[in-house]
């Protein structure tokens, strides 16, 4: 869905309707969805691992041609499924409503179930790579310690020997304090409760344009881990606009398992979050994400893959933060007017799964309000990385190659900044330019709340 197919702040907005970004789930049979493909290979057009990469059959092969010969036969998923990054690129681009992500998850989950061996390195690689939230925990208990030894070029040779892991990038560091430990300290749901009834009032109740005063924030692995920066500017940026933010258990969204077909780990996640996170509603929540990769998975892979009791009502209820204040708020006219610190320029990328969920528009739009803010995008292409893809050592220069433009057109826009809104997009944007990425919900602290910037915004 196009940025203009959806409701803009400018209108009143009293008697919104909230817009299905994604049509309700299909059976779980997909070979019907192969039969509405008519074969215009647009979704081969649109592929960026396609179009570097001559071996890569591309997503009509992938879907709709292998699910047309696994209904003829006991047909064997092709293992160039493992070469498909995941970026979702192909999903949008289908004009006839093909279930192309879906088909590519299955079969992924299918190729890797019966097909790999569980004890070859690339299993336990990808295991590893998928499982990130379990892993992060360890690394973050000494986070200097771990981050010391995941810098040494030692670990990152040893990573890429034993494990293929590319030793041509560095490990992301672990923060001195997760955005849950900052969470608890500053006094959970109560505080934020009181500081929102205080936004309120100083707001005037009367001016809300929304019934909802609670959200429930799905942080993800990253923002607790890494970037608790962002998580902490989500909640300042909520509660000022008068919203008491619950941060409820949670595991991994599950986009990592997906990529890498690992279905029973995400499926193990989707059960807790969609039981947490169906609670959350019940008691008058809405669900925000800050990353786009976690609001695409809680809306569109969940109720693809699982069926799962709530399941439909936590993906009709989850929106993309920046995107639930541009419809419940008047977030353009908020930020009118407003200033950072000093004049700044942002080299803003659209992440494929913001651009998946029509997205891609908002936050160029949105940073044009702030004074002294100057925003570039730098296209639509991919970045490249899609998550764990990229830090595969057989894929990294694949991975490069699909981001040369994006990089080429960030190194044109000569900004201070690189701005986006997916974790590992910004790992891929600051490797290929040397840019330090910032998030935009922290521009928004900043011009909104006047957070003074955490070093992330130069
Ligand atoms: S874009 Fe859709 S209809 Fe066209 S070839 Fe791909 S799957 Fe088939
Ligand atoms: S998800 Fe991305 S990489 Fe995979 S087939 Fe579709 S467009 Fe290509």
């Amino acid at each position: 869905m196009s940025d203009a197919e959806r409701p803009t702040d400018g209108g009143a907005t009293d008697e919104f309707e909230p817009i299905q970004v994604f049509s309700e789930a299909e059976e779980m049979d997909l070979r019907p969805g192969a039969d509405n493909c008519y074969k215009c290979s647009t979704c081969d057009t649109n592929c960026p691992v396609a179009e570097v990469d001559d071996e890569f059959p591309g997503p009509k092969f992938q879907g709709p041609e292998q699910w047309r010969l696994k209904r003829k036969d006991d047909h064997d998923v092709d293992d160039s499924v493992m070469k498909c990054s995941n970026c979702m690129r192909c999903d949008s681009a289908c004009p006839s409503d093909v279930p192309l992500s879906q088909m590519h998850n299955t079969a992924r989950g299918e190729y890797v179930d019966e097909q790999m061996d569980t004890f070859s390195r690339e299993y336990v690689r990808n295991r590893i790579l998928a499982n990130y939230r379990r892993l992060a925990p360890l690394g973050s208990m000494f986070p200097r310690t771990t981050n010391f030894v995941m810098s040494l070029s030692a670990t990152q040779w040893l990573g890429e020997k034993l494990l293929g892991i590319t030793s041509e990038r560095e490990f992301p560091s672990f923060a001195t304090e997760t955005f849950r430990e900052w969470w608890e300290k500053r006094g959970g749901t109560a505080t934020s409760r009181k500081r929102a009834r205080e936004a309120r009032e100083k707001r005037g109740g009367a001016q809300r344009r929304n019934d909802t005063t609670r959200i429930a924030y799905f942080h993800g692995c990253y923002s607790n881990y890494n970037t608790p920066e962002v998580a902490k500017s989500l909640v300042r940026v909520y509660e000022y606009f008068g919203y008491e933010v619950v941060v409820p258990d949670q595991h991994c969204s599950g986009t990592p398992m997906f990529a890498n077909g690992m279905l029973d780990d995400a499926r193990r996640s989707a059960e807790t979050n969609v039981r947490e996170l169906a609670a959350a509603i019940e008691e008058g929540a809405d669900i925000v994400a800050s990353c786009s990769s976690c609001s695409m998975s809680l809306r569109q892979e969940y109720p693809e893959l699982f069926d799962l009791a709530g399941i439909d009502d936590v993906a009709a209820n989850t929106w993309d933060a920046v995107e639930y204040l541009r419809v419940h708020e008047d977030l353009e006219a908020e930020l009118e007017g407003t200033t950072v610190e000093e004049d700044l320029s942002f080299a803003y990328h659209a992440p494929c799964h913001a651009r998946n969920q029509g997205l891609d528009g908002q936050t160029i739009e949105l940073l044009s309000r702030i004074d002294g803010v100057e925003a570039h995008d730098v296209g639509d292409s991919c970045s490249g990385i899609s998550g764990t893809y990229g830090w595969k050592a057989e894929n990294y220069d694949t991975s490069m190659k699909i981001g040369a433009e994006m990089f080429e057109h960030m190194a044109d826009a000569n900004a201070d900044t690189g701005l986006t809104e997916c974790p590992t997009c910004s790992m891929q944007m600051e490797h290929g330019t040397g840019y330090e990425i910032t998030h935009t919900l922290e521009v928004f602290d900043a011009a909104l709340v006047g957070t003074k910037t955490e070093g992330r915004i130069q």
